[in-house]
């Protein structure tokens, strides 16, 4: 008599996305590079050729960064959008 335990060794691996999806073309092709030594993170779709540069601090990730853009991203759009209308 006895159970028997597998030990199940969970790998945990960080996944980090090197792509994300483009809010102008929607495919996953955005690369966002972390600048640290300007605290800039510079955003570049290599698809549709979109750019953006967004200011860092020092703990911001890359996934960070990413959100920054998508906000200013429709932020801007709305923005133009109230001015057109
Ligand atoms: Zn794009």
């Amino acid at each position: 008599m006895g159970r028997r335990r597998k030990k199940e060794e969970k790998i945990i691996r960080k996944t980090l996305p090197e792509f994300f999806l483009c809010p102008n073309c929607a495919k996953n092709t955005v690369k966002v590079t972390l600048d640290k030594k300007n605290n800039i993170a510079g955003i570049r779709c290599s698809s549709c050729g979109l750019k953006s540069r967004v200011p860092i601090d020092p703990l911001t990730a890359e996934v960070d960064a990413y959100s920054i853009f998508v906000d200013q991203y429709y932020g801007v759009a709305k923005v133009e959008e109230k001015k057109v209308a």
